[in-house]
C-alpha cells in the first residue's frame, strides 16, 4: 500500500515556471470532476474555476452545471483508464469527437498567446472544459509517459487525482483515504489471524 504526498488541486507558487498552465488546467479538471461527487451549485463550480485562474465574470446557469456534469463524466474516463494506452485511447476519442483543431488565441489581446482546442473563444463552458482538460492531460501523458491521473483505490471514494511527475505509483486521492484503507486492511488481517488461530486450535483438539 503506497501513499504519495497529495497533489494540491490549486496552483502552488513553486510550480515549474515553464508549464503552469498545463498543470493548472489538469488540476482544474480533477477538481471539477471531484466536485460532481456531490451536487455542486453554480457558485461552487464558479469558485473552483476562479481558483484555477478563470477571470471573472464566471456566470454559470443551472444548464451550464448540467453540461459541465456531463463533461466531467467524460473526463473521468481518462482518470479511470487502467493504463497509459487506455488513457491515450480515451483522450484520442475525446479529441476526435469533442474538440476543434489546435489554435492560438490572446482572447482579443487580454492574455498572452496560448493554445486552445475549443472551436472559438465563445465556446460553451462544457466544450471549453473538455478542450482545455484534454489538451493539458494529453501533454502530461506525452511528457511523463504514464497516465495523467488515476482514481482513488479507497472503497467509497470516487475522487480522481493527478499522477506525480516522478512516475511513482499513487493509489489514493488523499492521506485521509490512505490511512482509512490501511486501518481497514489491518483490522481485516487481525480478524483473519484470529480466525486462523481458532481453526488451528480446533485441529489440535
Ligand atoms: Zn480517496
Amino acid at each position: 500500500m503506497r501513499y504519495i504526498a497529495d497533489v494540491p488541486t490549486t496552483p502552488a507558487a513553486t510550480d515549474p515556471p515553464l508549464r503552469p498552465s498545463v498543470l493548472t488546467s489538469a488540476r482544474r479538471a480533477a477538481a471539477v470532476i471531484n466536485a460532481f461527487a456531490g451536487d455542486p451549485a453554480p457558485g461552487d463550480l464558479a469558485a473552483i474555476l476562479r481558483a484555477h485562474g478563470e477571470p471573472d465574470p464566471v456566470d454559470l446557469t443551472a444548464g451550464d452545471v448540467d453540461a459541465l456534469c456531463a463533461a466531467a463524466a467524460l473526463l473521468r474516463e481518462v482518470f479511470v483508464a487502467p493504463d497509459t494506452d487506455g488513457a491515450a485511447a480515451v483522450l484520442n476519442r475525446l479529441l476526435r469527437e469533442r474538440t476543434g483543431p489546435l489554435r492560438l488565441t490572446t482572447h482579443g489581446g487580454a492574455t498572452g498567446w496560448h493554445p486552445h482546442l475549443d472551436h472559438d473563444d465563445d465556446a460553451s463552458w462544457d466544450d471549453w472544459l473538455i478542450a482545455s482538460s484534454c489538451l493539458a492531460l494529453a501533454v502530461l501523458l506525452w511528457e511523463r509517459g504514464c497516465p495523467p491521473g488515476g482514481s482513488c483505490a479507497a472503497s467509497r471514494c470516487g475522487n480522481v487525482y493527478l499522477t506525480q511527475g516522478s512516475g511513482i505509483e499513487r493509489r489514493y486521492c488523499s492521506r485521509r483515504c490512505a490511512t482509512r484503507e490501511r486501518v481497514a486492511a489491518h483490522r481485516r488481517a487481525r480478524t483473519a489471524g484470529t480466525r486462523a488461530g481458532r481453526d488451528d486450535d480446533d485441529r489440535l483438539n
